[in-house]
């Protein structure tokens, strides 16, 4: 496996896993095609897919978090959720290049073992860290919920799901029936809902509810990390659980990594860790 592994999964679809870490996602478009995220751009991601075009993309941010949107920097339109921008982005854009605060230094990720074994062999962190240094590019254009990107042969349904952070945005391929879920959902591991860019948790819950009534529009989900593909019913499946969360039927087990202290509530092997525990 290298850095990048481009795979088609459904016609028209394709996954590039960066660094068995995180995923992003080209759909083709008869008229338009879309980038959802960019990765953390290591290399120039726009040579990684060009074999795939049939033409320019657009890319569409899920949410800014460093591992899906660093390799916006290779791309000439670049569009994301307007709350996230306004929340998030803003304060990461070309004239605030957050690297030379000093309080960040994205290279320093990837001399961290396990991970740098797997980096190719020319990886220099110094020019990493200068691209970075450019920031965000402008988006060209900011969506709100109900929004609708027609790619000529499908639409691209826009729904503003704060969770992980207040902007973040899931997509639907209305004609393949595909959620694009960016990290408000995953199997195979805790979802950050504890962060300091995080929706409240009253917020949280109403956005899990919601993904659920998207379930009969919905038979595969691409989350941005663990497991590739989940079946649609995974969002109803979620619903109940966070709804016995609310309720304090499941308690949480506290958790502290570098996003901080949170609960972390088992629905199996995933779920979400909040930054505050619902019993009292
Ligand atoms: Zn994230």
């Amino acid at each position: 496996m290298g850095w990048y592994n481009v795979k088609p999964l459904f016609p028209g679809v394709y996954q590039v896993m960066e660094g068995q870490i995180v995923s992003f996602f080209l759909i083709l478009g008869s008229r338009q095609s879309v980038l959802i995220d960019t990765g953390f751009g290591l290399k120039d991601v726009r040579e990684i897919i060009r074999p795939f075009l049939t033409n320019e993309p657009m890319v569409v941010n899920t949410h800014v978090h460093p591992d899906h949107s660093n390799g916006n920097g290779y791309f000439s339109r670049t569009t994301m959720g307007q709350v996230e921008w306004e929340e998030h982005g803003l304060k990461w854009n070309n004239s605030t290049p957050r690297i030379l605060s000093g309080d960040w230094v994205p290279s320093a990720f990837f001399e961290t073992v396990g991970v740098k074994t797997r980096l190719f062999a020319d990886f220099e962190p110094r020019r990493y860290d200068l691209f970075i240094a450019n920031g965000l590019p402008v988006p060209v254009h900011l969506w709100k919920e109900g929004d609708e990107i027609d790619l000529g042969d499908t639409v691209i349904e826009v729904f503003h799901m704060p969770a992980h952070t207040r902007g973040s945005l899931c997509l639907l391929d209305r004609r393949r029936r595909i959620l694009f879920a960016g990290d408000t959902l995953s199997k195979g591991g805790p979802w950050w809902l504890h962060l300091k860019c995080r929706a409240t948790m009253e917020v949280c819950f109403h956005t899990y509810s919601r993904l659920a009534l998207l379930a009969e529009k919905v038979d595969h989900i691409l989350p941005a990390h663990g497991e590739p593909v989940l079946p649609g019913d995974f969002l109803t499946e979620i619903a109940r659980k966070m709804e016995s969360v609310r309720r304090s039927d499941i308690r949480g087990e506290t958790v502290e990594n570098y996003g901080g202290r949170g609960y972390y509530y088992d629905f199996g092997g995933y779920g979400p860790v909040f930054a505050k525990s619902v019993a009292v």
